[in-house]
């Protein structure tokens, strides 16, 4: 297998979306009076996932899903909030927080001379350019694709359709995509029909009919993956 195109999802892949939002959500809980502790953070972070879950199943829109989880998660609380004003809020505090995997920066800056370095990641627009950009990843990449500009959402086959659509001279067969979700960036490799390396440093199972190409426990393992005969 020789690649030339790579496709980078971003959080909890090179940026460790956790610890943001552990900054982020810590503030919210601040602000509303609640005491800070790591069961309601986990709280929260399940009732995003389920959500962000069903967004990419086509069950929820986004601009509602943004809201509901501040909604969902303080309503457990006993507190009606303006879930999109919360939101707003929690997304200034995310894009404080640049945190980077580690050897994230180490893998990009070997693999920028040997391969075409593209981010594919599903969010908000801003919070993620901006994010990529204090986190210092943004130059290693030659173009960025975040789900809200391309109107569709991994792993939606149209979501990668506008993706190879914007890289010249593309070829499924030279593309591989490296991912920590099974549902979006594995799943959506799988469907558009190019080769999937599942970034599990968890060692989690994986409880899907649909199988990586690859899987590694660390980023430090793709380039012996990448340069192999
Ligand atoms: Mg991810």
């Amino acid at each position: 297998m020789n690649y030339k195109t790579l496709l980078f999802d971003i959080d909890d892949t090179l940026l460790d979306f956790k610890a943001a939002e552990t900054h982020a959500i810590s503030h919210l809980l601040e602000e509303m009076g609640i005491a800070i502790t790591e069961e309601r953070i986990a709280q929260y972070a399940a009732i995003n996932q389920v959500l962000w879950e069903q967004f990419e199943k086509g069950l929820i829109q986004r601009e509602v899903l943004l809201g509901k989880r501040f909604e969902d998660f303080f309503a457990l609380y006993g507190k009606k909030v303006d879930g999109q004003e919360m939101d707003r809020t929690f997304r200034a505090r995310l894009e404080e927080g640049n945190y980077l995997m580690e050897g994230s920066l180490e893998l990009l800056e070997s693999l920028k001379q040997t391969h075409d370095l593209y981010a594919v990641t599903n969010g908000v627009s801003k919070t993620q350019q901006r994010r990529m950009a204090d986190s210092g990843l943004r130059p290693y990449f030659k173009k960025v694709f975040v789900s809200e500009d391309t109107g569709y959402q991994k792993p939606m086959p149209e979501y990668f359709d506008y993706v190879f659509a914007r890289i010249a001279s593309f070829q499924k067969e030279e593309t591989l995509i490296i991912g920590d979700s099974l549902t979006s960036d594995i799943t959506g490799g799988v469907l558009a029909g190019i080769d999937s390396c599942w970034f599990n440093p968890l060692k989690k199972p994986n409880p899907l009919s649909i199988q990586p190409t690859y899987e590694i426990e660390q980023l430090a393992d793709l380039p012996a993956l990448l340069f192999q005969a």
